[in-house]
């Protein structure tokens, strides 16, 4: 099957004692089993799995050609998993244009698990090589990466990281399942979060981990159990139906932000373009190879500083100031500041989640924004 037909009826079996279509919403904690604790129906309790997560893990590992999917209550949740597997004394690799909240938990977390970590940039496989010990046991790249758009190689890192004796991982987040497979060029583990594109509406929370081998994902099914960070049925019921129409909007959401990045980057009030599907953009020869669209997301310099870049962002009129990105509406943020003092991000850059308006209308109100 095609990825547009897995998404539409992955896990989407006809409920056998109702016949209902759309998939029944299983809230129960428990489930009878046997007077020994014999498992009688396959479940048991709600921490380790339940009917309705167990059809979004499905349909996910479908999507991203997996072995098996685990979910989470959040993104955050699935990464730190990862590194929770991690035996103290190990030594994790990172690209240096990471999401916010991951940066912070390296500074926050990583010294007490007495995790190694390093920053690099990905973009040069040299540097990568560099920083590579006896003792890495992870790399974890993030492509196209948040704020900067940066495009990462990823089966030139896999090859890198396997080389090293490591595991890939890869945060897909901006590119969902639809336009990007890492799992086909090599990585080890898909991470996602599902509160964005997969979920769709900005209005669930989930992250979810795919893997390719048995041993990862019965390591991180213990981590998940015993730590707890499962997703709920009602949040895995909203996910599940958001991925089903998830490649009909990101086809939308790719087309409306080319449309706006042509137009901002013709405009002279704009001083760069953060977009891999401009063919200006540094790593868009490896998106047209590694992707199958160039997504919803795309960063621009104002030019000017920080004061005419906030009242660029005061004078929208469709676009809305808020963080978070994937959902059907348009969104602004001005990333230095919401990312507080681990940000890098240029004071004079306004990161965009492009929704599902008519794309004329979203490069009106940027103009008369920056008029
Ligand atoms: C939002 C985001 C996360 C964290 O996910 P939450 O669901 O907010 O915990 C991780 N990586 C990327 C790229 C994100 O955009």
């Amino acid at each position: 099957m095609r990825l547009e037909t897995i998404a539409v009826r992955a896990c989407a079996e006809v409920d056998p004692t109702t016949g209902a279509v759309a998939p029944p919403l299983y809230l129960s904690t428990t489930f009878e089993h046997g007077p020994a604790s014999q498992a009688i129906h396959g479940f048991m309790y709600i921490r380790e799995k339940n009917p309705t997560q167990l059809r979004l893990e499905g349909a996910l590992a479908q999507l991203e050609g997996g072995l098996g999917a685990l979910v989470y209550s959040s993104g955050m949740a699935a990464g730190a998993a990862v590194l929770q597997t991690l035996e103290p004394g190990s030594h994790v690799i990172f690209s240096d244009d990471l999401y916010i909240d991951f940066r912070n938990l390296i500074r926050d977390f990583l010294p007490a698990w007495r995790i190694e970590s390093s920053v690099v940039n990905m973009q040069d496989i040299q540097e990568l090589k560099g920083a590579m010990r006896a003792n890495t046991k992870v790399v974890w790249g993030e492509t196209p990466s948040n704020p900067l758009m940066k495009v990462l190689d990823i089966a030139a890192i896999a090859t890198a990281t396997h080389d090293a004796g490591a595991h890939l991982v890869i945060d897909s987040t901006f590119a969902t399942p639809v336009l990007q497979r890492p799992l086909s060029l090599g990585a080890d583990i898909v991470l996602h979060s599902t509160t964005k594109y997969c979920g769709g509406h900005s209005d669930v929370q989930g992250g979810c981990l795919v893997v390719k081998k048995r041993e990862i994902l019965d390591k991180l099914f213990h981590v998940r159990e015993l730590l707890g960070a499962v997703a709920s049925p009602f949040n895995s019921w909203m996910i599940l139906r958001g991925l089903r129409s998830l490649p009909c909007r990101m086809e939308r959401h790719s087309a409306n932000a080319a449309a706006v990045a042509a137009a901002l980057a013709a405009s002279p009030l704009v001083e760069a373009v953060y977009y891999p599907g401009l063919a200006s953009h540094p790593g868009h020869d490896i998106a047209r190879r590694q992707m199958k669209g160039y997504g919803g997301m795309l960063s621009f310099l104002v030019r000017g500083g920080r004061e005419e870049t906030l009242r660029v962002a005061s004078r929208v009129k469709i676009f809305l100031n808020a963080t978070s990105l994937g959902g059907v509406e348009s969104l602004m943020e001005h990333r230095a500041s919401s990312e507080g003092k681990m940000s890098k991000a240029p004071q004079n850059l306004l990161r965009l989640s492009i929704g599902l308006e008519h794309p004329d209308d979203l490069i009106e109100d940027l103009m008369q924004a920056l008029a």
